[in-house]
């Protein structure tokens, strides 16, 4: 990649087509992406991006009303998956667009199945695990909030815009894993990881930061993070990462005075040196990841 291409990304990345995602289309880890665009700068960006031998076919999603944009090489791939995009509906078009986004089948299959239950996504991620106490960080997609889309009006993602939330592109698999412990998506969270690492070392700093840190997992769109260690269902935290997602903040303050959390029948407790500061009647879920 020469130094045209690099600025090409940044600038394109600051304007909110994630890196990750462009390297994955121009590395061929994947035909395709979809997202959710801003009509203000259109021509800047589709100039950017032929500059990197990209196209973009764009076109008004229905449901959600919004300028919906599909970003890959191929002209003839991005026209398929808008039509699927625009012709089919439920299940069908799930699978349907997760096959030319080139999704892990498993993981599409699981997501129709738990999709019916609506329930908090990274939840059934977890429950599909063997092995819970140690969750691989490159599969940590609870920052990619466009997962949540489907399951959830979108009043919760414009709240999040509001805040100018940080952590809001940090992930590696654009998917939702079938398990935390998904071969097929693991073998493919490696190739965009070895390649950021190679064109963009700071933001591979930066997405570990992010992902490589447990988090007290409340629903979708409440959650912290910790810089601490886990145990089963306690945590002994130093401090908490970049909370300025929906966590409410009479929570977020006692937290941020004590340095354990105990997870105790559906309630929450927090602890400052072994002494007991309050007791939240909320279900939460550590996710370990390391
Ligand atoms: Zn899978």
């Amino acid at each position: 990649m020469n130094k045209i291409e690099a600025k090409y990304i940044n600038e394109l990345h600051v304007a909110g087509i994630w890196r990750q995602d462009l390297l994955s289309v121009i590395f061929n880890l994947r035909p395709c992406f979809r997202l959710e665009i801003n009509d203000k700068n259109l021509t800047f960006l589709k100039r950017r991006l032929s500059g990197l031998n990209l196209k973009m076919t764009t076109y008004i999603y229905p449901p959600a009303q919004k300028l919906t944009a599909i970003i890959g090489k191929n002209k003839l791939i991005l026209d398929q998956a808008k039509n699927i995009d625009l012709s089919f509906s439920g299940y069908h078009r799930i699978f349907k667009m997760g096959k030319i986004l080139g999704y892990p089948e498993c993981c599409i299959n699981e997501f129709i199945k738990e999709f019916i239950a609506r329930q908090n996504l990274p939840l059934f991620s977890l429950k599909n695990c063997i092995r819970k106490d140690k969750l691989d960080f490159k599969l940590n997609y609870l920052y990619s909030f466009e997962t949540r889309v489907l399951a959830h009006p979108s009043t919760e993602l414009n709240k999040l815009n509001r805040l100018d939330y940080l952590g809001w592109n940090k992930y590696l698999i654009p998917h939702i894993p079938c398990s935390f412990e998904c071969r097929t998506s693991k073998k493919y969270a490696q190739k965009p990881f070895s390649i950021i690492k190679k064109y963009s070392p700071n933001y591979v700093q930066e997405l570990k930061f992010y992902l490589k840190n447990p988090i007290l997992f409340i629903n979708d769109y409440e959650f912290i993070i910790f810089k601490g260690r886990v145990n089963n269902n306690s945590i002994i935290y130093k401090k908490i990462i970049n909370p300025n997602n929906l966590t409410k903040k009479p929570f977020l303050n006692m937290v941020n005075r004590g340095n354990q959390i105990v997870i105790n029948n559906g309630n929450i407790q927090v602890f400052k040196n072994n002494v007991l500061l309050k007791t939240f009647k909320k279900g939460a879920i550590l996710f370990n990841f390391k």
